[in-house]
């Protein structure tokens, strides 16, 4: 019911006027402020309604999105701009923004532009990866699981761009290069299934680098998921043992792996996953319980289809950093917030408290100089507090990157914005070496200044210490950087240091 004695405000928290988006999905969060509320005033949604400035277009065309407001006066509004025609318009499509809330409205314009215009060569892309024996009845899956990897990654990399404006860096992110591609494997199922992960992942970077289509790209990364993947879950009910490790031991063909220049998934969570847009908040939300003789689950324990969802996407997000060059971080995306991407979507978060992970091993890497590709899979119990995870999770959803991670990501070439292309051009020459008696870092070549130091283990990459040289008085551009006592210690125990300049190069440096 509207009423005239109502005065609201309607405040956007992650957009402003004139903005350019270069992703397709995008996430609006905002606020209604209630500066008097007339009683009688039970408005529930708001409505935001996207058209084309009709100077530009005379087509007719308008999405419309509700978003419910929370107890708090929150909402959060997704829009996917790829549903429609907006791809072969112009560069930048200007489109208007119309919100409406009881008796109010807000309006805001921003600027789309479409992937296809994007100047940056270096982009991902998604393959699903067939087998020579692959049953021609699977076809209808194939296409299936194709769309559900496409919608999927444009919300990951719409995730990316949130980051990394909220971070300070604008809205950067990855291009998606082109859809979901077929990639034929010259493995059999069967040997799929016997392979550990490691080794589906040596096996399929070499096929892909190897392959006619794919081997002379090296500006491309790959996100690839293994169509074969295969539970067995009617041996883990005659087991009786649910736990996570005898559900992975059950899971033939599986990866959740990511480095260099790839990032590896099985198929078998795709079940839990939308294939359409409308369906993602409800994909999120669903509370089903997952039949453990039927499915897979990898949810950190909570057993929904939703809890499935956001875990193996939240480790798509997580993985694809590794690619990117992050190490592991405590909490955050990189760390044990890896479970939490629902929350960025949803309003109304109840805290959750979820095992603790613990992170380990590193494996050999494709394209970089020594071990960092990490995971984690085993789960340890609890240790936080729930006020703690309460008040974390309250404030950031849990679900964000580390401020060293998100400077890696900031100067990565995948990440650039197209007037960052001089900088380009001088990442060719630069020369980073570590003077280890004197625990120094030094970079030669101009434009090449110091940007970020970690310390990481080389067990897991974890990161110990992360040090942002500064420039001072005496010396405004950074060549050459001391470490502190405690860094140069653990450098000698198991810890390697990564190096990241400001034109983007990065390097490795272990001591032994
Ligand atoms: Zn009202
Ligand atoms: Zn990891």
């Amino acid at each position: 019911m509207i009423s005239d004695d109502c005065v609201h405000k309607i405040e956007l928290d992650n957009l402003e006027n004139g903005e350019i988006i270069k992703h397709t999905i995008l996430l609006i969060k905002g606020h209604i402020r209630q500066q008097r509320q007339a009683k009688k005033c039970r408005e529930q949604h708001i409505l935001l309604r996207v058209r084309h400035d009709a100077s530009v277009l005379d087509a007719t065309w308008e999405l419309q999105i509700q978003s419910k407001i929370s107890r708090t006066g929150q909402f959060k509004l997704l829009c996917d701009f790829a549903q429609h025609e907006l791809e072969t318009v112009c560069t930048r499509t200007p489109l208007i923004l119309n919100f409406s809330y009881c008796n109010i409205v807000y309006q805001c314009e921003i600027l789309y532009e479409s992937t296809a215009y994007s100047k940056n060569n270096y982009r991902l892309q998604a393959l699903y990866i067939t087998c020579v024996n692959q049953k021609p009845l699977a076809a209808e899956q194939v296409h299936e699981n194709c769309e559900k990897i496409n919608l999927n990654l444009r919300l990951v990399q719409s995730v990316y761009a949130e980051q990394l404006r909220s971070a300070g860096y604008g809205r950067r992110t990855f291009t998606l290069n082109n859809d979901c591609k077929v990639f034929e494997s010259h493995l059999t199922c069967e040997e799929v299934w016997e392979q550990s992960e490691e080794s589906l992942w040596q096996n399929f970077a070499k096929e892909i680098l190897n392959s006619s289509t794919w081997g002379g790209e090296e500006k491309l990364k790959f996100v690839a998921f293994i169509g074969c993947t295969k539970y067995d879950g009617a041996a883990v009910a005659v087991t009786g043992d649910f736990s996570y490790s005898n559900i992975r031991k059950h899971l033939k063909g599986h990866a959740a792996l990511g480095g260099g220049g790839l990032a590896l998934f099985g198929a078998a969570y795709l079940y839990a996953w939308p294939r359409s847009f409308n369906e993602i908040n409800a994909c999120f939300g669903s509370n089903k319980l997952i039949d453990l003789t039927q499915l897979p689950d990898d949810s950190n324990y909570r057993r929904t289809y939703g809890g499935v969802y956001a875990t193996t996407l939240g480790a798509v997000v997580h993985e694809i950093g590794h690619t990117f060059d992050l190490g592991h971080t405590k909490d955050g995306v990189m760390g044990n917030g890896v479970d939490y991407i629902n929350r960025v979507f949803t309003i109304d978060n109840l805290t959750e408290h979820l095992p603790e992970r613990v992170i380990q091993r590193p494996l050999p890497e494709l394209r970089t100089e020594i071990a960092t590709r990490p995971r984690f899979t085993q789960l340890k119990r609890a240790t936080n507090t729930f006020l703690e995870k309460y008040h974390e999770q309250k404030i950031n959803d849990s679900f964000y990157f580390t401020p060293n991670c998100v400077i890696i990501l900031a100067y990565n070439k995948w990440f650039r914005n197209s007037n960052d292309y001089n900088a380009e051009e001088n990442t060719v020459d630069a020369t980073i070496t570590y003077d280890a008696v004197n625990s120094c870092v030094i970079v030669e070549g101009h434009e090449n200044q110091l940007r970020l130091i970690e310390v990481r283990s080389i067990d897991n990459s974890l990161v110990k210490y992360w040090y942002e040289p500064q420039s001072n008085k005496e010396c405004s551009e950074i060549y050459k950087f001391y470490l502190p006592k405690e860094a140069a210690k653990v450098l000698g125990e198991n810890h390697y240091l990564f190096v990241l300049t400001r034109s983007g190069i990065t390097k490795r440096f272990c001591e032994n």
